[in-house]
């Protein structure tokens, strides 16, 4: 039976959200709790981009030495030869890839301005394929921008293409939030069975139905005999209204009525780490999480009303679906109310080896101690609020690749 794998996309959809965006430490930290997760992919950010180099080469080194791991990183390209001999250029490691472009009338007639044919399309698409196993890409998605504006028989014939140059999945983006759960089901099933290949589902929230339509069109997919990836975000961040939220789509696969008995995960996702990566996601982002957010929303476990109230205090699940423990909540916080000492971008080394004693650091000698703290100025100056102790227990673990993921150099 065909299964669904999720990669998120917070690194790539989430950070290029107008207003909002992450450090590169703060994307590395993302990956370290995805991986934590269970999360079969991260797509990890743009290796033609030429500030994210240091951090995406950084990455894969951790990927190598086991610490991203068993999770896969992808990049995220523009379908265009071109493009990939950037990415091999600038990120030689990088082993996993996806290639996007826009496939509907709208986009090809609004984009390019009648200077590409349908054709034309399909051979820059295919060109890029060819380029990306040249450097010998393990795996490569092809993204269809726009699928849901796309004519099925051009679809079909796209996907097709990309699966006889050699890519592995073809994603469907409904990059408006055009789809509803009734048509991406038809379309994906379509697109499983007539183009032979595992479809990846990628939806946006301008309708309010990214969640639903990522497990229908997963369905389509899996019933058209293929394996489904569906495309997530930490707290649904993305591009205008949003992604699907991962910790909800989670939920939606593994808890909605009956689903799971036909249509389940390849591996489980620990959804015990839900609050944590949502809180980070929230801190890093500076976005609050909704009251009512799935899982880790405020009011996800609270009641009130007199019969609700009654009804959880019998019984939880009178008024609740699942319990606050599965999605890793339930351990008190602490929150300081009186004198605090905490990082920053001029900060000093007593006081910064205070912040480290009170979360068990201990430096072997001064110098250790100045090296790290450097580091972990280096990183406020990218975040501009204190880092959190899992930021400074990686860069106290790991400075060498801290320094790499910090570095910046403008070209001249
Ligand atoms: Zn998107």
């Amino acid at each position: 039976m065909a299964k669904i794998h999720i990669i998120d996309v917070t690194n790539r959809d989430g950070v290029q959200t107008a207003r909002l965006g992450l450090s590169k430490l703060e994307k590395t930290m993302i990956n370290l709790y995805l991986n934590e997760m269970g999360i079969f992919q991260s797509e990890f950010g743009f290796p033609t981009t030429r500030h994210e180099s240091f951090y995406l080469r950084a990455n894969l080194e951790l990927a190598e030495m086991g610490v991203l791991k068993p999770i896969r990183l992808g990049g995220w390209v523009r379908a265009t030869a071109a493009d990939v001999e950037r990415a091999f250029e600038l990120v030689p490691g990088i082993k996993h890839l996806n290639l996007s472009t826009p496939t509907s009338d709208q986009m090809i007639q609004g984009k390019f301005q009648g200077a590409k044919s349908q054709e034309d399309i399909i051979c820059m698409m295919t060109d890029a394929v060819e380029a990306a196993r040249a450097h010998g890409a393990e795996s490569l998605g092809v993204n269809a921008e726009d699928a849901s504006r796309t004519e099925t028989g051009f679809l079909v014939r796209f996907g097709s293409a990309a699966r006889e140059h050699g890519a592995q999945r073809i994603r469907y983006c409904d990059t408006l939030g055009y789809d509803n759960p009734f048509t991406i089901y038809e379309s994906a099933r379509t697109m499983a069975e007539n183009v032979g290949m595992p479809v990846e589902i990628h939806c946006h929230g301008d309708l309010g139905m990214a969640v639903a339509n990522s497990i229908a069109g997963a369905k389509g997919a899996i019933d058209g005999g293929q394996d489904a990836y569906i495309n997530t975000t930490i707290n649904g961040i993305g591009e205008r209204a949003g992604n699907a939220d991962l910790v909800a789509t989670v939920l939606a696969v593994s808890k909605s009525r009956g689903f799971a008995e036909g249509y389940q995960l390849e591996k489980p996702v620990d959804l015990g780490k839900a609050w944590k990566i949502s809180r980070f996601a929230s801190y890093a982002f500076g976005v609050p999480i909704p009251i009512g957010q799935p899982g880790v929303g405020a009011n996800a476990f609270v009641h009130s009303s007199g019969i609700h109230a009654d009804g959880v205090l019998k019984d939880s699940g009178n008024y609740e679906l699942y319990s606050f423990d599965e999605v890793g909540r339930g351990e008190p916080e602490t929150v300081e109310t009186g004198s605090e000492i905490c990082a920053g971008e001029y900060g000093g080394i007593s006081g910064f080896k205070h912040v480290m004693g009170r979360i068990a650091v201990r430096f072997k000698d001064p110098g250790q101690a100045e090296r790290i703290l450097e580091l972990a100025r280096y990183a406020n100056v990218a975040t501009q609020r204190p880092l959190v102790e899992d930021e400074l227990l990686f860069i106290a673990k790991y400075p060498g690749i801290a320094g790499k993921i910090l570095t910046l150099i403008p070209p001249d």
